[in-house]
């Protein structure tokens, strides 16, 4: 159930609200829109008794949440969630754009690159410092060096960091240099994680599980804002289908189908949800076509040797530059810019 509170109501009828509603031991999880507030009532909640929140001051009416996932349905909040970090704002008018390499794979990869993808208008830089190989023998990143190796080029370019974290215990650590968790897809059922950088205080991507669905995806995103973090972006980065041309098949349904269910920023990863470099930047632009908030893109200025099995799939840091230019006007055909 969600209490909506008038749009007058006063911070001290809210936290009145509040009150009531954790003095009976439920949760409760306020969202505080432009226009009003609302208030997640999480639990049960026939622990309320007879008295209806309805009667108190400042609610202007409750509603219950149908979706099995409340918090991060449209029904709890009509207004969509815009993420402020590193001085730019993930879900508003300006699509955000994230590139960088596979993996972090040396200290001059990773400034050379994000120097290039920076030109280029990239708002983040990104790249795996702990990666999740699907062999064990596989390159598995450089962890804490590669981390060192991000903030270095956040140093010299400015660029946010996006980095993915892989495990519960390794949180705090990745935490302290990254701006935005990033959260695989091997890994998005792996509840005790979803929980750990729900209790963390920075924004996480939530990439799409390759064989989850819509309504599972959006219930792993539930175990991260149940958490009190409500900075989750979806990323839809391809599902296993039965076509072996592709890597993935992107699907790009998802993009306008989060935005009718849930409030949360999805942004696109095309470089996995395709596997092939010529087919990447026309699903770029398929997806900013969609409605996406943002892109994740691969990009590499020496594919040929990347150290992970992705430069096939990695843009040249010059396709990259043309992409986000040919990205412009189709940006402003759906109300957008880049
Ligand atoms: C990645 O972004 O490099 C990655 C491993 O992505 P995914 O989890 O989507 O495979
Ligand atoms: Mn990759």
């Amino acid at each position: 159930m969600v209490v909506i509170t008038k749009t007058d109501a006063t911070p001290g009828q809210i936290d009145a609200i509040v009150n009531r509603i954790e003095g009976v031991g439920l949760k409760a999880q306020v969202s505080t829109g432009e226009q009003r507030t609302v208030i997640g009532v999480i639990g049960d909640k026939t622990l309320l008794g007879d008295i209806p929140l309805e009667s108190m001051s400042g609610v202007e009416r409750t509603m219950p949440i149908t979706a099995p996932y409340k918090l991060a349905s449209r029904q709890f909040r009509d207004e969509s969630t815009v993420i402020a970090v590193n001085g730019t704002k993930i879900g508003g008018r300006k699509l955000t754009v994230m590139a960088g390499p596979c993996a972090v794979e040396s200290t001059e990869q990773i400034v050379t690159i994000a120097h290039l993808v920076k030109k280029a208008g990239a708002g983040f830089i990104r790249g795996g410092a702990f990666k999740p190989r699907t062999g064990p023998y596989s390159f598995q990143g450089f962890g804490l060096e590669a981390l060192k190796m991000l903030v270095t080029a956040k140093e010299e370019t400015g660029l946010g960091i996006v980095t993915e974290v892989l495990t519960p215990n390794e949180v705090e650590l990745v935490g302290d240099y990254t701006d935005i968790f990033q959260l695989g897809t091997r890994n998005m059922t792996n509840f005790y994680l979803l929980r750990e950088v729900g209790r963390a205080k920075k924004p996480v991507i939530l990439k799409r599980g390759m064989a989850s669905t819509i309504e599972e995806w959006l219930l792993a995103a539930e175990y991260i804002l149940s958490e009190g973090n409500p900075d989750v972006i979806l990323c839809e980065r391809g599902i296993r289908t039965f076509e072996t041309h592709t890597r993935n098949t992107l699907d790009l349904n998802a993009v306008p189908a989060i935005h009718e269910l849930s409030h949360l920023p999805i942004i696109v990863d095309p470089s996995h949800g395709t596997g092939i470099r010529s087919l990447v930047c026309d699903m770029t632009k398929a997806s900013v076509a969609a409605g996406a908030d943002g892109l994740l893109l691969e990009v590499h200025h020496d594919p040929d040797h990347s150290m992970t099995g992705d430069g096939a799939q990695s843009l040249f840091p010059e396709q990259f530059e043309t992409l986000i230019k040919e990205l412009k006007p189709i940006a402003i055909a759906v109300g957008r810019e880049i």
